[in-house]
């Protein structure tokens, strides 16, 4: 008798074969994918959607075809074509990394791959199956999400993940393994979507649990989160006489670590942390606010002159375009520039 595991192993790549998305780091099928499309694609993909990560990834790619080409050229550069993609940290890691394949290749096992820096579990299995047909099924969202309902799995998130991971193994030792892993990432996609599952259209609709149970919307199961925590903070905008203003580089650990930026207090807790300087400084009635994964930021902006030589860049107010400004300090730039019209 058929497995349960092959049940849904043939009749995913049937439906894979007639319905597979075009991706533009993804090969034609019966072609052999090119691991460090595969590689830029997963790490850009970690956190960002597919239709935001289409015009970076093409982008990278006419500029750097080949991961060599990306190592030999600076981090600057590498930082200012990812601007707007967020997490930069991403860019720091691919950089660091893209050196280290250059020199050695890029490994096709899981374990080598987790290795290299920003490379956790589920990317080195996504890269390592779908690059290099490496029997490992990779869990990201979608996979959490159609494992959950196909096999009715009620332990909530994040304790669910571990539970996913171990009946993907179940599926481990089966051929087509690149295959395999974007049809369910497809599938998770197109069809078992997360508020409203189109089970009529599923290949796998004849064996789901949840969709016999009528649970399928509910799941998975999740813990309510609490909600963010605000934090608050100054950020100074040091302009000279010519219409410049005053850039420096954020230390490298932390947020937004190594990006350029405009020189802050501390963001703190519940209120906003002291920083009047007096003399020729005045706070503007506008503030910024930002969301990062893990709390709410409002930034009040102070406008001043120098009256001396500070450490850091004097940058044209007109050309920020050429630092690899984060989102966060492109807001307070477009703050500057909108209430400072003499610039
Ligand atoms: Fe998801 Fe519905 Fe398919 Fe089950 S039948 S895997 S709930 S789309």
């Amino acid at each position: 008798m058929i497995s349960i595991q092959n049940q849904i192993r043939i009749r995913l790549l049937q439906w894979y074969d007639q319905n597979r998305r075009v991706l533009p780091w993804r090969a034609n099928a019966g072609c052999a994918p090119n691991p460090y499309h595969v590689y830029l694609s997963e790490i850009m993909l970690q956190q960002t959607t597919v239709g935001t990560v289409i015009n970076y990834f093409n982008r990278f790619i006419d500029r750097w075809p080949r991961i060599e080409d990306l190592a030999a050229d600076t981090l600057d550069d590498v930082l200012v074509e990812w601007q707007g993609l967020g997490y930069y940290s991403r860019a720091r890691n691919l950089y660091r990394a893209a050196q280290q394949m250059a020199a050695m290749g890029i490994p096709s096992d899981p374990d080598a791959l987790q290795k290299l820096p920003g490379v956790g579990a589920y990317t080195a299995a996504a890269i390592a199956s779908i690059a290099f047909d490496h029997p490992i099924v990779p869990v990201d969202g979608n996979v959490i999400r159609v494992f959950s309902r196909l096999f009715a799995i009620q332990t909530p998130l994040p304790a669910l993940k571990d539970a996913v991971w171990g009946v993907a193994s179940l599926f481990d030792h089966l051929d087509r393994a690149g295959d395999f892993a974007q049809s369910l990432m497809d599938l998770g996609s197109l069809v078992c979507k997360p508020r409203q599952p189109l089970c009529q259209n599923c290949p796998l609709v004849g064996i789901c649990k949840a969709f016999q149970d009528d649970i399928a919307a509910d799941l998975p199961r999740r813990i309510q989160k609490p909600p963010k925590p605000e934090r608050f903070g100054i950020v100074y905008c040091m302009l000279d006489d010519h219409g410049r203003i005053l850039l420096e580089r954020r230390p490298e650990k932390g947020l937004l670590g190594g990006m350029m930026g405009f020189p802050t207090t501390p963001w703190e807790d519940g209120a906003c942390p002291s920083g009047e300087l007096g003399g020729q400084w005045q706070t503007l009635d506008e503030v910024v606010r930002h969301t990062f994964t893990h709390f709410h930021l409002t930034l009040h902006i102070m406008v001043g002159k120098s009256d001396g030589c500070p450490d850091g860049i004097w940058a044209d107010l007109s050309d920020l375009s050429a630092y690899a400004l984060p989102t966060l300090m492109k807001k307070v730039a477009n703050k500057i520039k909108i209430t400072y019209k003499t610039f």
